[in-house]
Parts: C-alpha cells; sequence; structure tokens
C-alpha cells in the first residue's frame, strides 16, 4: 500500500486542521448503525468541539492545491451532509478538478444527496457527468445488510463515477445482487476499531472476498478481528483487532489498490 494513502486526510501541513478534523465539512450527525462509535464524534467530543455544528469549511478548501506531492485525500466526513449547501459541495469539486494529480475518495452514507450535486455541477458545466474526472472516487458505505439500497442509490446517481464501497465497520454479513457489485471497482472492508468496537466475523469478510472475485473488483481488507480469542475479563470483552497483514489468516491477506493508485 502506498504510504500515502491513509484512511483520514493525508496531510499535514502547517494548514492543515489535522486528521481529526473533515477537510471540508466539519461536524456530522449519525444517520446509521456504523455511526455509534464514529472516529470523528470522539475527536470532537475529545477536543470539545460541537459535532452536530455542521458546517463547510472554507478555511481548507484550497488545501489540497498546496499539496504538490500527488496524495490521496480521504473525504471520510460526509460532504453530503444535508447542512452542507450544493454550492459548498459544487466549490469542493472545482478544487478536486483542479487537482488531477491527486486522488480524492468520497465517502458519504448520504448517496442520495449525490446525484442532486452532480446534477448541479452539470448544469453549471462543471462536470460532464458521462465523463467525470477520474481522479474523483465517489463512494459510500454499508456496514449492515439493511443499508444495501445505498448501492443502487450510488449507483444510479454516478453511473460513470469510479466508485468505491466502505464496508467498516462491517456489522453484519453482506449479500450483494451482482450485476450491481459489478459496476464497484474497488471494495475497502475492515472490523471495526476503538474501545466499544462490535464484532466482526472472519467468515463475513470471506464471503464479501468471494462475491467481488466473481465480478472482478479489487478487495482491501484493512483490518479483522481475532475470531477466536475474546478477552473474557469483566474489564476488556472487546474483540482482538489485528492490523498487520502477517496476523491475517491467509484467505484474509488481500489488500488490492486500484490500478489509478499504483
Ligand atoms: S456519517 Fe460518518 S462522520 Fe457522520 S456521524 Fe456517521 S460515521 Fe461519523
Amino acid at each position: 500500500m502506498p504510504h500515502h494513502l491513509k484512511s483520514h486526510p493525508p496531510v499535514s501541513t502547517k494548514e492543515s486542521t489535522g486528521p481529526e478534523h473533515g477537510l471540508w465539512s466539519t461536524g456530522c450527525t449519525p444517520v446509521s448503525d456504523a455511526c455509534i462509535n464514529c472516529w470523528l464524534t470522539m475527536m470532537n467530543k475529545r477536543f470539545h468541539r460541537h459535532t452536530s455544528s455542521v458546517s463547510f469549511n472554507t478555511r481548507n478548501l484550497n488545501l489540497p492545491l498546496t499539496v504538490s506531492k500527488p496524495s490521496v485525500f480521504c473525504i471520510w466526513s460526509d460532504l453530503f451532509h444535508e447542512k452542507i449547501s450544493i454550492d459548498s459541495i459544487t466549490s469542493a469539486f472545482q478544487i478536486m478538478l483542479q487537482c488531477p494529480h491527486h486522488i480524492f475518495l468520497t465517502l458519504t452514507k448520504r448517496p442520495h444527496r449525490i446525484k442532486p450535486s452532480i446534477d448541479s455541477l452539470a448544469r453549471s458545466e462543471i462536470i460532464d457527468p458521462s465523463s467525470p474526472p477520474p481522479n474523483i472516487w465517489l463512494g459510500t458505505t454499508i456496514e449492515h445488510q439493511k443499508y444495501m439500497d445505498r448501492l443502487d442509490i450510488l449507483i444510479d446517481s454516478a453511473p460513470y463515477f469510479n466508485k468505491l464501497l466502505s464496508l467498516e465497520p462491517l456489522l453484519s454479513p453482506l449479500s450483494f445482487n451482482p450485476d450491481l457489485l459489478a459496476q464497484i471497482q474497488w471494495i475497502v472492508v475492515g472490523a471495526e476499531s476503538g474501545p466499544r468496537a462490535r464484532p466482526t466475523s472472519n467468515e463475513w469478510i470471506v464471503s464479501i472476498i468471494n462475491q467481488a472475485r466473481e465480478v472482478n473488483v479489487k478487495v482491501f481488507v484493512k483490518q479483522i478481528h481475532h475470531n477466536r480469542k475474546i478477552h473474557h475479563n469483566r474489564k476488556n470483552k472487546k474483540p482482538e483487532l489485528l492490523k498487520s497483514l502477517k496476523q491475517f489468516p491467509p484467505e484474509l491477506r488481500i489488500r488490492e489498490l486500484p490500478e489509478s493508485f499504483l
């Protein structure tokens, strides 16, 4: 994995507010089960910031323009939150378009807001939706089978964009429609970290890998739980998190990247 590919904004310049902030949006509100142990919420609480105060972070808007080294920007805080205006989302896309040397992974749990945003960009002739820039990836999180409709919404909203799925924290087995899964370019899957982590079965991840293999979608297994060893003392019942490939069982040692990352 290239060293610049991280789970949070990969820059640490003086202008950067650091990985605990969203690059372009500040604050968020929970939308589904994955949000229960949200890292952004925990960081905001630690630094006494108001998590539910959602705003577009104009101070950081131009930050990618100041980074000359090709980098991967992970827009994990939800740029498509209902409180971020279409005009602000448009500003973010304009910066992404000015930085073809960077890759932008834009992940949302609100994929229903992608289409209005792209329609607006198309009306303003900022983006041709049938020929989108290859450095802008759009993705959604599916942490549980009950959120599988996000896959349909993502594909309907952005059929020609590069698309990724984040299956993290994986909270249930997932069964994909293979025709829809084939329209995704990359899957990142992982177990939950943190003091209140909920368990992920390795069998669920193996099943996802097998489904992805059937339709030639690349898979990156980020982290897993040690399924056989749970701490049973009263103070620490959380699953043991494994991050190193060397710790993984052979069938889970898979960290594939899209070709454009290499
Ligand atoms: S959508 Fe993402 S950033 Fe927002 S609360 Fe949920 S996990 Fe946190």
